[in-house]
C-alpha cells in the first residue's frame, strides 16, 4: 500500500468530514463511509456499494483502509481466549487478546510496538520499544477482531487499552481510538465499557481527568511501597507512589469515578501478608478498587504465580482493611497468556 495515501480507519468524524468536504463530496458520505470501515470492517472500496462508482475510484487513488493482517491466531482450549497476532504495513507485529466473560466479550488492544517503560515481570518490555501505533492501528484491531466474531453472531462488549505498550506515553492516538470505539455507527462501545491502563504517568493520567470521558482509569501497582515497586516498575523512580496516589485521588475527585488499582501477585515478591496491610494503608480511604491478578508465568523473567491459597489470603486482608477487591481469573494460561509472549516468540523464529 502507497504510504503517501490517507488512512481513513484513524480519522475522527470531523476528519472524515473534512476529507470529503476537501474530495467536493457531501458531508453524508463521511457517515456512510465510518458505517463501512467502523460498522461492517470492510477494508476496500470495492465493497461499498452503496458509493458511487467514480467516487470509489477516486477514494482507491488518494485513500487507503490498512488493514491488519492476522499472522496467528491462538484459542485456549481451557476458556476459549484468543490470541491474535497481526501484521502491520511496515512489518512490525503487536497482540490482541479476546477474553469471554459471564458479562460479555472484552478485547485487549495494543497501543504501542513493544515499551520503553521496562516493567520487570512483561514480556513486552524484553524488546525495547519501537514505536507508537497510530489512533487507526490501534481502532483496527477491534475492527478486525470484531469481524471475526460477527461470523459467529457475537460482538465485542468492553475493551482495555491493556495490551502491549503504555497507552498514556502515546495519549492522543489512545485517546482518539476511544472515541472511534465510541461511534455509534461503529463499535459502539460505551465510554463505562472502556479501561485504559497505564504504568502510572502522572501527567498523563492529569490530562486524561480532563478529557470528560466517563471510562475506568486503571493503575498498574504491583507494589505497595516503593523499594519493592522500583524494583518491578522502574517508572517508580520517576514518579514515586505518593505522588502516584496523590495524583489518583485529584483523579477521584475531578471525575467522581472510581480508579482500578492492577497487583500482579508473584510468588515470594510481593505477596505475603505483610504487603496486603501496606497496601490497605495506602489505599484506605480512597475510592477504588483492586484486582488481584494472578501472574502469567514469563520463562525469561523467573517469576512465577502466587499459590490460590495465598491469593485466597492476600484478598482477604485487604478486605478486613475496608478494601474492595476482587480475583481476576486467569485467563488463557495454554496460549502464553501473558501480553508480549506470542510476539516474542515469532521474533525468535524470525
Ligand atoms: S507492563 Fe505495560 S507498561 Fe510495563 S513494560 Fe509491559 S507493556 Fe509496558
Amino acid at each position: 500500500m502507497s504510504s503517501n495515501k490517507i488512512d481513513l480507519r484513524g480519522l475522527s468524524k470531523s476528519e472524515m468530514e473534512k476529507f470529503f468536504e476537501n474530495l467536493g463530496e457531501p458531508k453524508f458520505r463521511a457517515t456512510q463511509v465510518m458505517e463501512w470501515i467502523h460498522g461492517k470492517g470492510v477494508s476496500s472500496f470495492d465493497e461499498m456499494t452503496n458509493l458511487p462508482k467514480d467516487l470509489r475510484m477516486k477514494l482507491g487513488d488518494v485513500a487507503q483502509i490498512s488493514p491488519l493482517i492476522i499472522l496467528k491466531k491462538q484459542v485456549s482450549k481451557i476458556d476459549g481466549t484468543r490470541k491474535y497476532l497481526f501484521k502491520l504495513h511496515d512489518g512490525n507485529t503487536i497482540e490482541s487478546v479476546l477474553m469471554f466473560h459471564d458479562y460479555g466479550i472484552s478485547v485487549c488492544l495494543s497501543t504501542q510496538v513493544g515499551c520503553k517503560m521496562g516493567c520487570g515481570f512483561c514480556a513486552t518490555a524484553i524488546g525495547g520499544f519501537k514505536r507508537n501505533l497510530s489512533a487507526g492501528e490501534i481502532i483496527s484491531q477491534a475492527i478486525t477482531i470484531s469481524r471475526d466474531l460477527t461470523e459467529e453472531n457475537e460482538r465485542i462488549s468492553s475493551v482495555v487499552l491493556m495490551g502491549m505498550g503504555e497507552p498514556l506515553d502515546n495519549y492522543d492516538n489512545s485517546i482518539k481510538a476511544i472515541r472511534l470505539l465510541n461511534l455509534p455507527q461503529g463499535l459502539n462501545i460505551g465510554n463505562r465499557r472502556i479501561t485504559i491502563s497505564t504504568c502510572g504517568l502522572i501527567h498523563g493520567i492529569r490530562r486524561l481527568s480532563e478529557e470528560g470521558l466517563p471510562i475506568t482509569l486503571a493503575i498498574s501497582l504491583h507494589a505497595p511501597n516503593d523499594r519493592l515497586r522500583t524494583k518491578l516498575m522502574p517508572i517508580n523512580r520517576r514518579y514515586p507512589l505518593k505522588e502516584l496516589l496523590k495524583v489518583c485521588k485529584e483523579y477521584i475527585q475531578k471525575t467522581k469515578r472510581r480508579v482500578t488499582f492492577e497487583y500482579a501477585l508473584i510468588k515470594g515478591v510481593n505477596d505475603s501478608k505483610g504487603a496486603a496491610r501496606e497496601l490497605v494503608t495506602i489505599l484506605r480511604g480512597m475510592l477504588c478498587h483492586v484486582n488481584l491478578i494472578p501472574i502469567n508465568a514469563v520463562r525469561e523473567r523467573k517469576y512465577e504465580p502466587t499459590e490460590r491459597s495465598q491469593v485466597n489470603e492476600f484478598l482477604r486482608e485487604l478486605e478486613q482493611g475496608g478494601i474492595s477487591a476482587t480475583i481476576r481469573r486467569g485467563m488463557g494460561a495454554d496460549i502464553h497468556g501473558a501480553c508480549g509472549q506470542l510476539r516474542k516468540r515469532e521474533l525468535k523464529e524470525r
